[in-house]
């Protein structure tokens, strides 16, 4: 194990927040409270931090490019191509199109 490697349960326990980070962004965005945008940034910052990576399920929530909380519907356009197995997901916010191969390993 190298020095900067952080133990198995900090990364589960920094896992957990994250989660929990995305759950008050989507709550925030319900509310309206403005917070949502905040919440991913913290999030993203816990994902580094601890090299925890982002949950595939979480990698689909917030824009690489402006960093929005991306809520599909609401901030964000969701397409499935099946001819190219991927999901396209459009950030309303920016623009920004992310694509998301499927038929791979899901986490
Ligand atoms: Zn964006």
């Amino acid at each position: 194990m190298t020095r900067s490697s952080k133990p198995t349960w900090q990364k589960e326990l920094a896992l957990e927040r994250v989660n929990r980070l995305f759950e008050l962004a989507e709550e925030a965005r319900i509310e309206k409270t403005g917070m949502e945008n905040r919440y991913v940034e913290l999030a993203r910052q816990m994902a580094m931090h601890y090299k925890v990576g982002m949950p595939r399920e979480l990698r689909t929530r917030f824009c690489r490019s402006c960093g929005s909380y991306l809520s599909p519907g609401s901030t964000s356009t969701v397409r499935t191509r099946a001819a190219k197995r991927a999901v396209v997901i459009k950030c309303n916010k920016c623009g920004n199109i992310m694509r998301f191969p499927y038929g791979k390993r899901v986490n």
